[in-house]
């Protein structure tokens, strides 16, 4: 191989960093300056850059280019510095990058697999340069967000998600594949828009839509085998919650709105508890939002206070109230529900609005997850703040521009005592001459160990216990510290080890549900799970 390809090839390109031996003896010479610098000083020298620009798409661009440039420096940046990278490779920044994918595309990253592909997937999954898959991150850009239908341009989220998967849970690079399922888009902006990157038709659905998916599906199967993880990210609720229960039967499948996000946010109010006193049962619970987040989280909400009490689930849903466009979802509207809505109908009179609501339900904990922002209004955190001494308040829907409310409205309008986390991230808030520290309630705490726990078990399916354990093991991470500041989320700076604290814990119960195929069970499964992950440090070359 020529000195010229190396420095071309990201996964092996270390740039300056390569010492005289490796530039004689990999023909080098020549085609670097004289200096030899270290890792550290090109991670120093990248983010003083980054930090220059003012724009976040700027950085999010300056981020991309370094990935095609050099993986392992990319990776070495996002793990280094995690809390300043992640808003940027991921919400909010990612979302105004996919808007503008089409403008701002370069080189393409991760697999489009279109209507165009259909009857050739397995030769398509074929081109793809990697034979060892682990994880799929697969969109079909329908619900980017809050953003709703950004068709192909959605492909900033699987790589997004992916990147993660490897910064933040340690899965190699090379095991890891972004993918993009474009049946066209309703979207009438991006159809008319001249840099539209997909195809320039209105979504497919039905028996076609159906089809394709299942193509993809089986296609996925025969080329990886039966232990590679399929993450459904981002379709709309209309689609994931038919394709994950069509699927968890046959393939290894999780999806991150629904099951993730209902892992971490039950670890936040597990935690939150620690605060407020009371168990899970002796909440009350109101949602604004009872599509694949809201109903995903209060299902598993049920779940775990069913184990906690051994009462039937049903008797704990009735804790649990959800609003959605129409209103509170109450019996006497259950016959015209999605079938997803129905076990949240309840005996009540028909409310048409947010606040009528929590005046009637009285709930302890508040939680958002509409995709509308600005929904927490004034009336309603008062209410909240009313007829509880410390209301908890969760505005989770992304990006920033989406949440439900803000941190400082949160505080302000709860006179200091609400306990917030939001979606996506919000500077700390001074209120009475106190600072508050927001948390972050996002899926990045959980899908990346996750994932990781069911590799290195070699688990084949996933079981609704896997959620409760990553669940546990993230709320046992949350220490005094962090609670005497208010936060129900540990920081994202020790995120890997709590990765792998989470890894251990989902591996551990694969094997107790007999669903490991990775055989024996290593003894300590943390420090297994952390041996097992990848290293962003360069390696010699001899
Ligand atoms: P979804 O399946 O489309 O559900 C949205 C729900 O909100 C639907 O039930 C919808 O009502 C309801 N809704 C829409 N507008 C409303 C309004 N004005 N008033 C009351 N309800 C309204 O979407 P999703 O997957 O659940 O995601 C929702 C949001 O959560 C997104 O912004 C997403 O980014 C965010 N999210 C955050 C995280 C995290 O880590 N923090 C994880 C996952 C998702 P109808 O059913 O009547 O249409
Ligand atoms: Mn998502």
């Amino acid at each position: 191989a020529s000195g010229y390809s190396l420095l071309r090839d990201p996964r092996h390109n270390k740039g300056l960093a390569f010492t005289g031996k490796e530039r004689d003896s990999h023909y080098l010479r020549g085609l670097l300056p004289p200096v030899v610098v270290s890792q550290e000083l090109q991670e120093k020298k990248l983010m003083h850059n980054l930090r220059q620009y003012k724009v976040p798409l700027q950085r999010y661009m300056a981020m991309m280019d370094l990935q095609e440039r050099n993986e392992r420096l990319f990776y070495k940046l996002l793990i280094d510095n995690v809390e300043e990278l992640l808003p940027v490779v991921y919400t909010p920044t990612v979302g105004e990058a996919c808007q503008k994918y089409g403008s701002i595309f370069r080189r393409p990253q991760g697999l489009y697999i279109s209507l165009k592909e259909k009857g050739k997937i397995l030769e398509v999954l074929r081109n793809w340069p990697e034979r060892n898959i682990q994880v799929i991150v697969v969109t079909d850009g329908e619900r980017i967000l809050g953003l709703g239908d950004l068709g192909c341009q959605g492909m900033g989220i699987p790589v997004g998600k992916l990147s993660l998967y490897t910064a933040l849970g340690g899965l190699r690079p090379s095991a890891c594949l972004p993918i993009t399922i474009d049946v066209g888009t309703n979207n009438e902006q991006l159809l008319k828009d001249e840099f539209y990157i997909g195809l320039r038709q209105r979504r497919a659905n039905g028996q076609e839509y159906a089809d394709l998916l299942h193509e993809f599906m089986c296609a996925v199967k025969q080329n990886y085998g039966e232990k590679v993880l399929i993450q459904f990210e981002d379709f709309a609720n209309h689609n994931a919650f038919d394709l994950l229960a069509k699927y968890s039967k046959t393939h290894l499948v999780f999806n991150d709105d629904i099951q993730g996000t209902a892992s971490v946010v039950l670890a936040g109010l597990v935690a939150a508890l620690n605060l407020v006193g009371g168990t899970l049962a002796e909440h009350t619970y109101l949602f604004l939002g009872a599509g694949e987040a809201g109903t995903g989280i209060a299902e598993l909400i049920a779940l775990e206070m069913s184990r906690q009490t051994n009462a039937p689930i049903e008797e704990c849903r009735k804790k649990i109230w959800l609003v959605d466009s129409k209103g509170l979802i109450v019996s006497s509207r259950k016959t015209s529900l999605q079938h997803f809505k129905k076990p949240w109908a309840h005996e009540h009179e028909p409310i048409s609005n947010l606040l009528g609501a929590v005046q009637a339900i009285k709930p302890t904990v508040l939680i958002g997850t509409s995709g509308v922002g600005r929904t927490f209004t004034k009336d309603v955190v008062e209410a909240m703040s009313s007829f509880n001494e410390r209301p908890i308040i969760l505005a989770l829907s992304n990006p920033t521009s989406q949440s439900e409310c803000t941190a400082e409205e949160a505080y302000t309008w709860s006179k200091g005592r609400a306990i917030f986390a939001s979606g996506s991230p919000f500077d700390p808030v001074e209120y009475a001459g106190k600072i508050f520290v927001p948390g972050q309630a996002n899926n990045a705490y959980i899908f990346p160990g996750f994932g990781l726990g069911l590799v290195i078990s070699g688990a084949i399916r996933v079981h609704d216990d896997m959620l409760l354990a990553a669940s546990e093991a993230l709320a046992q991470q949350v220490t005094q510290e962090n609670f005497d500041k208010g936060l129900i989320y540990p920081p994202f700076t020790n995120i890997r080890k709590i990765s792998a604290k989470i890894a251990a814990n989902v591996a551990a119960k694969a094997y107790e549900l007999g669903l490991a195929s990775h055989l024996p069970r290593p003894e300590n499964l943390v420090k297994y799970a952390e041996s097992c992950m990848y290293s962003p440090n360069y390696r010699s070359y001899r």
